[in-house]
């Protein structure tokens, strides 16, 4: 019975060391588990994004999506908390969650994004840069890293960036290498000069550093979307490229003209109240509003720069199960086997806690 066990688990290591080779880049497999399906449940069933939410400061919908962040954040085991100030006379509550690094704890990355809105639903701005956020907080969350990634739900951005110039002056002394903005991120204009396009922009004030060109390496790596760098304030990155400290914003390419023409609007909303998705019309066509499938690239982007910058070290680590010291001894092609078992003792470890 043993050796027939053996002669299996052999017939499967080599059959998963034969497939290796596609999975020779770990951060591409990792990213490839940025989920449409995931994404698109955040942004239309966590967010209140219908028709007539409002996520405003002081709306209810605004304190109930905070509980809704908190809540997925914490639940993917994350030291998860509320940052609560003033600036400038003005109160915030920020929701941060905290990914240690194992090698270099003190050296960060932020990926963060704004959950209040302009008395709007604010689906495109900005529930879909939170839940980029959240889906990427689920991906990584499942890993280990050498350095911190904290995942921060900003507060009051429309308000004059209340919440992330609190939480930047606070933490002006810490050692934050690179932040990330991602302020609307899925309305993706249909006409060819902006389709699939990206901004990635650095704040008007301050010297470009390293994060805009990290970030679209990122994204040609490991998206469809093309990012195009420029210089563009007006997000929760301005406070931290103010203190000198690495930050970009991701935005959707189209601007001006071409801009998302429900901005700021009551019609910028997933489905209305009878479950239809939001459309908007160019030159006499209907399309879809919101894009989940692009926003779902932008996020694998995001997921592949933190995965690169952060020091992808692999799924937490546990002492194999004795089945697959066996596996071990009998050769390379293995090694997926044991990774696979690891993976396994790491999730119901998570579960338990
Ligand atoms: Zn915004």
């Amino acid at each position: 019975m043993k050796n027939v066990l053996f002669r299996m688990f052999l017939a499967m290591g080599l059959l998963l060391g034969a497939v290796a080779p596609g999975l020779a880049d770990p951060i591409q497999a990792l990213v490839n588990q940025v989920s449409e399906t995931y994404y698109t449940n955040y942004l239309q069933n966590g967010l209140y994004t219908h028709q007539g939410n409002n996520r405003n400061d002081g709306k209810p919908d605004h304190d109930s999506a905070k509980t809704f962040i908190y809540n997925t954040l914490s639940g993917f085991g994350l030291s998860t908390g509320y940052d609560n100030g003033t600036y400038g006379g003005a109160a915030y509550s920020n929701v941060v969650a905290t990914l240690p690094g194992q090698v270099y704890p003190q050296q960060i990355y932020i990926v963060g994004a704004h959950y209040d809105s302009v008395d709007c639903p604010g689906a495109d701005d900005n529930a879909s840069g939170v839940a980029a956020v959240l889906e990427a907080a689920r991906i990584l969350s499942q890993y280990q890293f050498e350095r911190t990634i904290l995942f921060i739900a900003f507060d009051r951005e429309e308000d004059g960036l209340i919440g992330s110039y609190g939480y930047a002056g606070a933490h002006a002394g810490d050692n934050i290498r690179g932040m990330l903005s991602l302020d609307m991120i899925a309305f993706n204009h249909v006409s060819p000069t902006y389709q699939n396009k990206a901004w990635i922009t650095r704040a008007n004030t301050g010297s470009p550093d390293g994060t805009q060109n990290a970030l679209a390496n990122a994204l040609s790596t490991y998206s469809t979307i093309t990012p195009i760098t420029g210089v563009m304030g007006y997000s929760d990155h301005v406070p931290f490229a103010g203190f000198g400290q690495g930050s970009a914003l991701l935005i959707e390419y189209a601007m001006s003209a071409y801009a998302n023409p429900y901005y700021h609007q009551l019609t910028d909303y997933t489905v209305n109240s009878l479950g239809q998705a939001q459309t908007w019309t160019y030159q006499g066509n209907p399309y879809l509003y919101i894009d989940y499938a692009y926003a779902t690239q932008m996020t694998r982007g995001v997921v592949g720069y933190l995965a690169t910058v952060a020091g992808l070290l692999g799924p937490p680590i546990v002492i194999p199960e004795p089945t697959s010291v066996w596996l071990l001894v009998a050769g390379g092609g293995l090694v997926m086997v044991i990774a696979l078992l690891r993976r396994r003792s790491s999730r119901s470890e998570k579960a338990s806690r």
